[in-house]
């Protein structure tokens, strides 16, 4: 039996994604790219556009492989089947966020046994952590992702998470240690079958990142901090490297930043932090019950900047929000402009069923489609400008980095200690995944050129 897997949305799904991979490689499946049997993918449903390349996604894989079952979860297939919105889709198999650690069982039973499966009642254990992959994406240069946390207790206004992915629950810092240990120092066993073609060159990792939906409510069912966390896997693993997909602003504490002032000198965590903002308006922040102002957001930026002027900061920002005049854009604009951020992902607000926004906004005033749009291409032009200054202010800088690939006359893609892509120029034989000294020299067309020293 072959399989292929897709996952959009966050770094958690894309975690998920390749945690079901193993699961499906150990019943015995093979991993196929062109002619699968079956076709899984993990939706998003943070905003209507993801909800819409996900469908895009499911009838152009019927069209092209209509022997292939198709397989969705994640997010947006359970927000399908709450609402009833999936009945017109070419799928073979729905199973919500709910079950979905327990996806490559039901795949054999449901498809290919016909046998019922009732899963209602199976909880969420510690042993689940052993099903985890690390991700082929990240694979092919040494990077695993683990997923160390699932769902949300916030429910910041706009957002269908915590509806679908319910409460948060973490897993214990123990388990992960072990298991991250576990790949770091797993012999490759998949070499007689097919499977990702990463997995054929070994598995001792360069960096370990890991993925919550919000690594705030880490350890809120556990009684453990995210702190420990990291400290443990800097005492317990022998990883280069570690990383978050997202660092949420809750978790921006004083512990937090004394914690990173202290273990600076370590050099094992990435100077890179993505950190949520979604406003830069106080009255927005407010109605999207972000529970922080503008002022504090930045007293955290710019106290974690004062320990380290080369950490990249980054953000998601949502524009157009219920609310948001011309007035508020500008707020949001100019802090973003004066703030230590050096590189912004832009969502354009879309309303989601059952979110308190959806009912403020039979009241509230939402910005129209022209509005939203302008307003984000605006932001991305002052988010590219932002990232070339930091690209400048890297400049003349000796750090590590990561090799991702090779390009073609002996340069490789590399990532500094702070995350910022790089290309470098060496004719030493060097491999994906290493890590080497480098000496930033340059920028070439908008990309940090470094060479190997
Ligand atoms: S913190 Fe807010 S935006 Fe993030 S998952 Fe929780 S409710 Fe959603």
């Amino acid at each position: 039996m072959k399989f292929y897997s897709f996952a959009f949305g966050c770094r958690v799904n894309e975690a998920e994604k390749e945690a079901l991979d193993k699961q499906l490689l150990n019943e015995g499946m093979i991993f196929d790219e062109k002619n699968p049997d079956i076709f899984i993918i993990n939706t998003c449903s943070v905003t209507q556009k993801a909800e819409r390349e996900a469908r895009n996604l499911i009838y152009q894989t019927k069209r092209k492989l209509p022997n292939t079952k198709i397989v969705i979860t994640g997010c947006a297939a359970t927000y399908w089947q709450k609402n009833n919105l999936y009945k017109d889709l070419p799928i073979d198999l729905l199973v919500d966020n709910l079950n979905k650690e327990f996806l490559a069982k039901i795949i054999k039973k449901r498809l290919f046994q016909s046998s019922q499966f009732d899963l209602r009642g199976r909880q969420w254990t510690d042993k689940t952590i052993q099903n985890q992959l690390i991700s082929s994406k990240f694979l092919s240069s040494k990077r695993m992702m683990v997923k160390i946390q699932d769902g949300c207790q916030r429910f910041c206004s706009f957002c269908i998470v915590p509806y679908l992915r319910g409460l948060p629950k973490s897993y214990k810092i123990k388990e992960i240690v072990k298991y991250i240990n576990s790949l770091n120092n797993q012999k490759n066993n998949h070499k007689d079958k097919k499977c990702h073609p990463e997995l054929v060159s070994g598995s001792h990792f360069s960096e370990v990142i890991l993925t919550a939906i919000n690594t705030e409510a880490f350890g809120y069912d556990t009684g453990e901090s995210f702190i420990d966390l990291i400290d443990e896997i800097i005492k317990k693993t022998s990883i280069p490297r570690i990383s978050f997909g997202s660092i949420h602003p809750w978790s921006i504490n004083s512990q937090f930043i004394n914690f990173y002032q202290k273990i600076l000198t370590v050099n094992r965590l990435v100077n890179f932090f993505h950190i949520p903002l979604q406003s830069g308006s106080n009255a927005i922040l407010k109605i999207m019950k972000r529970g922080y102002t503008r002022e504090e957001f930045l007293e955290k930026l710019e106290n974690l900047k004062k320990i380290n002027p080369y950490l990249f900061l980054a953000t998601d920002i949502i524009v157009g929000f219920l609310e948001e005049t011309e007035k508020e854009f500008e707020e949001t604009y100019e802090f973003l402009e004066k703030s230590p951020l050096s590189r912004f992902h832009i969502f354009r607000f879309s309303k989601r069923q059952n979110t308190a926004a959806y009912y403020l906004a039979k009241k509230l005033k939402e910005p129209t489609v022209e509005e939203k749009k302008k307003r984000a291409k605006i932001l991305k032009t002052l988010s590219d400008k932002k990232f070339s200054l930091f690209q400048e202010k890297n400049l003349g800088r000796f750090s590590n980095a990561l090799i991702l690939n090779k390009k073609e006359n002996d340069f490789y893609e590399g990532l500094l200690d702070n995350q910022l892509p790089v290309f470098i120029s060496t004719d030493k034989k060097i491999q994906p995944g290493d890590i080497i000294k480098v000496k930033v020299e340059k920028i070439n067309s908008g990309k940090l050129i470094a060479k190997m020293i």
